[in-house]
């Protein structure tokens, strides 16, 4: 059968010296990998056609579900060669298909995600990102899987975590790493945490749940917010979506590093 898709371009790995095999994630099928017969060739119709971050359209003849599909053709709808201009945007690119490439299985999947893929590479080929960037795209990525925390209660009491006013001092709730939750101050001094508690203060609280909503939040955030923001979003997909820290660190450190003057 042949299927009609758009889809935008995961990994490439050689199949054969002259093939590669294609991880997609598309609108329609979710995500699948095509073997690209010949690519390497230098006078193959592939060539210049797909390559990393691009949104293609592709046919392909589709094999059973999880099996390598064989591509047949493939447009570029979005090639977006800021990305490979734009060292910035291009380590925020790589850390956004690979963490998609590792969060999905092969087989179908929400269409949003495909959205949220799509708009994120536009945003990062259209200006450079700053550091907040990443966490605000990661915490999109969890609330579209299902897997966001709700920041505006306690997971245990279910107290209101952002009261009108604020919490006066110190902070206003406690992120337990290894229980994977979010406890008010009173449930962490009482014992609840299982293991490290991160403070998290009103500021930090309310932009993780404007982002989370969905609402948008200013485009410079103070240095101590920041922190607690890379570290929370970092825990939470350490613990809900088993994401290793390390290629995200490595990203953070590049878009975190000076402007060259
Ligand atoms: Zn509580």
């Amino acid at each position: 059968m042949i299927v009609k898709d758009q889809g935008i371009v995961l990994r490439t790995v050689p199949l054969t010296n002259t093939s590669q095999i294609v991880t997609w994630l598309t609108a329609d099928g979710g995500k699948l990998a095509t073997a690209a017969k010949g690519s390497q060739r230098p006078d193959s119709p592939f060539l210049g056609q797909y390559d990393l971050f691009y949104t293609c359209e592709l046919l392909y003849y589709a094999r059973a579900p999880r099996h390598l599909h064989l591509l047949k053709e493939c447009t570029p709808l979005a090639p977006r060669p800021a990305l490979r201009r734009d060292w910035r945007a291009c380590a925020a690119a790589s850390y956004a298909a690979s963490l998609f490439d590792r969060i999905l299985p092969e087989g179908p999947a929400d269409p949003a995600l495909y959205r949220l893929l799509d708009d994120t590479l536009d945003a990062l080929a259209d200006r450079t990102p700053g550091p907040a960037f990443l966490p605000r795209f990661e915490l999109r990525l969890l609330r579209t899987l299902g897997l966001a925390p709700d920041w505006t209660r306690c997971a245990r009491c279910r107290a209101p975590l952002l009261l009108p006013g604020g919490p006066g001092s110190g902070p206003a709730a406690f992120l337990d790493a290894r229980g994977g939750r979010l406890l008010c101050p009173g449930c962490a001094a009482g014992g609840e945490g299982r293991g490290e508690l991160l403070p998290l203060g009103a500021s930090t609280l309310a932009i993780l749940a404007a982002i989370t909503g969905g609402r948008s939040i200013p485009p410079a955030l103070p240095a101590a917010v920041y922190r607690e923001l890379r570290q929370a979003v970092g825990l939470w997909l350490e613990r809900h979506a088993d994401v290793a820290p390390r290629a995200r660190n490595a990203a953070l450190e590049i878009l975190e590093a000076p402007e060259p003057a």
